[in-house]
């Protein structure tokens, strides 16, 4: 039984050092890990420990990783002896970070502690829809541009979904390709019926996207692609659209006023604080929804990006991705 591979699979949603964990029967024995890791499970003999090897590791031996079960509440009293519910200190911190100020949560699958996920292998077969490529951006990003160029390119085989809008038709437009026109008594009402995975005002015009308009991308056997706010990731993780999600970061320069040591003029302080709110919104993507991010794209120019994301779409379509166990089975 030895030969047998364990099929057992898991992503790691949080970092883990065994060297900081002091519940561990040996620190030594401990398997590190990133946010992100696939971890294959050797065994889950142990409630509480299990043994793992990290995906793509050449060490072979296998490393002692705290189970689902203890990791999300349970803890070993040394004082009394027991097993006790609660939550993991060090832990818990970082999960309430991870919540944010904005943390309302639907997802009842998000009330529980971060832990793994278990996944998958998954390609997409000629015959199934194309996943949904959804881009979400820290301040400066400009995904929209970088959707907008690489569908340009390659119309046939990428597509937007086209918005709602309430805002008045202009001549050159025709419904149903720059956007559907819609009254604001309709849209209210579709909002209302959570047709839509995003919406928004602008000018003191509705715009918003909907589940439809992506679904009737995908029946056309396009890649459908979206940029969207990353409150809306809860909405589009499901096994219907197994989205990629693409996280796209400016490459954020250093500091002018590290680089031109003496008297900064108010020019670079303003630019050092634009650059420090941009890496601040990165910072708090990362933190809030990085669990659920597929692919970081670093972008340093336009044209870079886009050549990076065209790679990855083509990726998508002939290669195999780690997808949750729930999305196939
Ligand atoms: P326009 O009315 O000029 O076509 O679009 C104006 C703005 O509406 C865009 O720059 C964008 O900010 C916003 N917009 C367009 N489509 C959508 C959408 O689907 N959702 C949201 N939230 N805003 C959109």
């Amino acid at each position: 039984d030895r030969l047998k591979e364990s099929k057992v699979y898991m992503r790691a949603l949080f970092d883990y050092v065994p060297l900081e964990d002091k519940a561990t029967p040996c620190q030594e024995a401990g398997l590190p890990f990133k946010r992100g890791d696939i971890l294959q499970v050797v065994t889950q003999d142990d409630p509480t420990w299990w043994q793992a090897k990290r995906v793509g590791d050449s060490n072979l031996r296998a490393g002692l990783i705290p189970s689902k079960h203890f990791q999300e509440r349970l803890f070993f009293c040394p004082i009394s002896g027991l097993t006790v519910a609660g939550l993991r200190r060090s832990f818990r911190l970082s999960r309430k970070d991870r919540q944010g100020s904005s943390g309302e949560c639907s997802d009842p699958g998000d009330s529980e502690f971060l832990t793994y996920e278990e996944v998958t292998r998954y390609q997409q077969r000629p015959n199934e829809r194309p996943r949904l490529v959804v881009l979400i951006g820290s301040l400066g990003a400009r995904i929209n541009e970088l959707k907008q160029r690489v569908i340009a390119e390659n119309p046939h085989r990428y597509a937007v979904a086209v918005p709602h809008t309430t805002r008045p038709k202009k001549p050159h437009e025709k419904e149903g390709v720059e956007y559907h026109f819609v009254t604001k008594q309709q849209f209210d009402t579709d909002v209302l019926n959570n047709k839509f995975i995003e919406h928004g005002e602008y000018k003191e015009n509705q715009y918003g996207t909907s589940i439809e308009a992506i679904r009737s991308v995908q029946a056309k056997n396009k890649m459908c692609i979206v940029d969207v706010q990353p409150e809306a990731l809860k909405r589009l993780r499901t096994a219907e659209f197994k989205p990629y999600v693409i996280f796209v970061k400016p490459r954020i320069p250093e500091s002018r006023r590290r680089r031109t040591k003496i008297n900064p003029s108010s020019d670079f302080l303003q630019q050092d604080e634009d650059l420090q709110e941009m890496r601040q919104s990165a910072i708090q993507i990362d933190q809030q929804y990085g669990h659920l991010v597929d692919r970081v794209l670093i972008k340093e120019d336009s044209a870079s990006a886009c050549a990076e994301l065209r790679g990855i779409l083509e990726r998508l379509e002939r290669e195999s991705f780690w997808v949750p166990l729930s999305w196939v089975r």
